[in-house]
């Protein structure tokens, strides 16, 4: 999944930037208004956290330019104790949540969590396909109860793929939510993720969950 954080008070942006990388999220940070607006509408993201004091452009006039042209991206609200009614305009602006500052990470990572699922028509955090489960919280992966490891890339793959299961998902959308903006992307370098996570999660078994359309992308599904 990937997030862009636009904070201006860096230690802070740091901070949780690294706690989300940590989490295997995929993490841009903007620290201005402009610029933050600008990649919120160039980039796909699963989320966006927004503080709501910011320079040049401040973090309710985001929120409304994104949903006045219509972008349904999650919006995390980070705002102040005494900012009640910026948070109330924020919702009503079309915010998914907020969280007041100070806050616990572990509260946040909860938060932006439930909005990510939420956006993607989801309430259990645990997915069940078939009989494969990908428990979104713990990242803990099993299949007919046997339990899979995967490295952090397979997981992130996995897991957008889980998310979106039943919908044929391109290679250059799974490379756009798998890389940061900066990296240089290859998309055929997916190709390769896809076989190693064939071969943990699909060898061995009669139905095969990850599927190849041809000239479309991948499909993750549990029926014939
Ligand atoms: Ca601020």
């Amino acid at each position: 999944m990937k997030i862009l954080i636009i904070e201006d008070e860096k230690r802070m942006a740091g901070i949780l930037k690294k706690g989300l990388e940590e989490q295997t999220f995929i993490v841009d940070v903007a620290h201005d208004g402009e610029e933050g607006l600008y990649m919120a509408e160039n980039y796909p993201y699963d989320a966006i956290l927004l503080d709501i004091m910011l320079p040049i452009m401040d973090g309710l006039t985001i929120l409304n330019e994104l949903r006045s042209k219509g972008r349904d991206v999650p919006v995390l609200l980070i705002t102040a104790r005494g900012e009640i009614e910026s948070r109330i305009k924020g919702l009503n602006f079309g915010a998914d949540d907020y969280i007041v500052k100070p806050f616990d990470f572990s509260e946040l990572l909860a938060r932006l969590r439930s909005v990510i699922r939420r956006s993607k028509g989801k309430t259990s955090p645990v997915i069940a396909i078939h009989n494969l489960t990908i428990d979104t919280n713990s990242h803990n992966v099993r299949r007919a109860e046997k339990e899979i490891t995967l490295s952090a890339t397979e997981y992130n793959l996995l897991e957008y793929l889980a998310l979106n299961s039943g919908r044929v998902i391109s290679r250059s959308e799974l490379t756009e939510h798998m890389y940061d903006t900066d990296i240089d992307r290859d998309s055929n370098v997916i190709d390769v993720y896809v076989n190693y996570l064939r071969n943990k999660l699909d060898k061995g078994f009669d139905r095969q969950l990850i599927h190849t359309v041809r000239g479309a992308g991948y499909l993750l599904k549990g029926e014939e």
